[in-house]
């Protein structure tokens, strides 16, 4: 789909039929909805059933951007990823799941689905000529992530899905990191596409939210889990979402752009020790994220020569950029992985994922790039 295609399909799809003539799909603020008397239970119209017309809507927005015959909302992307691996494994079954997952995700497949007797087995993204040992009579799913956090290494993407094709595997991957405007992840072969919602999607910091897009037949299998955990999105978080989706081709643009430039920058600042940005052709994956991805995303990370002080010291000069966790928002926000999101983890093994203390995190804004240029020159000066 060529990028004025999608960039039309975002402002469109999912607005019709246009309630009494308004243009921007309302906010249906009603918890049930008036049914005959004869309606099967799965018909009923109910916030938690995902299903009122403000999922509807902003549902056939998601599908229509993933290329997707059917997609759902969750309540957040936690919501939508333990639905989608709760709708495919049970008691008994094996997962596959890449190393270095989002901690969240960690500690579903970890604490939870161990807990309910779900095993699992972590692969190296990069290495497939590993997999085949990993398999065992009861592996049902393998789980990937677009781009991991916060190295922003690449699996071999294409080479999961025609494993997962061969093994009979549900295949899903978490392309939240990309989106729909650099990957399409139905296109390459996976079952599912799954998103928090929370970041790039939504794309203004303002709620929790998350996405599965996939065939109607296994969309419906993971509603119905999502059903019965009770994780749906409220309608207005559904309408900000809707609002959000509306521009994502047009922000995520900006965020390629803005990220690249500054990190073709940041490469040149004496102040930088290690820089990690899929764009550049020094990032390990680089060759596989050219082929993969329409853009490299808003996502990149560096360590200073001058270790913790030096982060810290960057972090309390640089202006623009707010010092908070998550990504994905218009606005530039730095933060140190190990403080935050990696902050569970043993300080040995972060080190050993590359992980380090000093490492800093930018989720790249879409404010002007040459004002961003200067700012992070100016922090990092002297
Ligand atoms: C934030 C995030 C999640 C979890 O999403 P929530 O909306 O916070 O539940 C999952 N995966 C990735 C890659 C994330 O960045």
């Amino acid at each position: 789909m060529s990028e004025a295609k999608l960039a039309t399909v975002a402002v469109h799809a999912g607005e019709d039929p246009r309630v009494a003539g308004a243009v921007v799909t309302p906010v249906f603020q009603s918890a049930m909805f008036e049914t005959g008397s004869d309606v099967a239970y799965h018909d009923i119209q109910y916030i938690r059933l995902n299903n009122t017309p403000s999922h509807r809507a902003v549902a056939e927005k998601v599908a229509a951007l993933e290329g997707a015959e059917a997609a759902l909302v969750a309540g957040s992307g936690m919501a939508a990823i333990s639905a989608s691996l709760l709708a495919f494994l049970s008691a008994g079954d094996h997962l596959l799941v890449q190393r270095c997952l989002y901690g969240g995700t960690h500690g579903l497949v970890q604490e939870e689905l161990t807990a309910l007797g779900v095993e699992h087995t972590s692969f190296d993204g990069g290495a497939p000529g590993s997999w085949q040992a990993l398999l065992r009579p009861r592996t049902r799913v393998i789980y990937v992530e677009a781009m991991t956090n916060p190295l922003l290494e690449v699996a071999d993407l294409r080479a999961v899905a025609a494993f997962a094709r061969a093994h009979g595997l549900v295949a899903i991957v978490d392309a939240t990191f990309a989106t729909p405007v650099n990957l399409r992840p139905l296109a390459i072969g996976f079952d599912l596409s799954v998103h928090s919602c929370t970041k790039y999607m939504n794309g203004h910091s303002d709620i929790v939210a998350g996405s599965v897009a996939g065939s109607a037949l296994l969309v419906d299998r993971v509603r119905k889990r999502l059903n019965h955990l009770g994780g749906s999105l409220d309608p207005h978080g559904c309408f900000l979402l809707q609002r959000g989706l509306k521009t994502l081709p047009l922000r995520m643009a900006q965020h390629n752009a803005s990220a690249l430039a500054l990190a073709e920058r940041l490469a040149q600042n004496p102040a930088i020790a290690r820089l990690h940005y899929p764009g550049l052709p020094s990032h390990p994956d680089h060759a596989r994220a050219r082929e993969l991805f329409r853009g490299f995303g808003g996502m990149l990370s560096f360590e200073l020569h001058g270790g913790v002080a030096a982060a810290e010291r960057f972090m309390a000069r640089v202006k623009i950029p707010l010092v908070a966790p998550s990504l994905g928002g218009v606005e530039s926000l730095v933060t140190r992985p190990a403080t935050t999101s990696h902050a569970g983890l043993p300080r040995e093994e972060r080190e050993r994922i590359g992980v380090s203390d000093a490492l800093v995190r930018v989720s790249v804004g879409i404010e002007d790039p040459a004002d961003l240029i200067a700012d992070f020159e100016q922090a990092l000066a002297g």
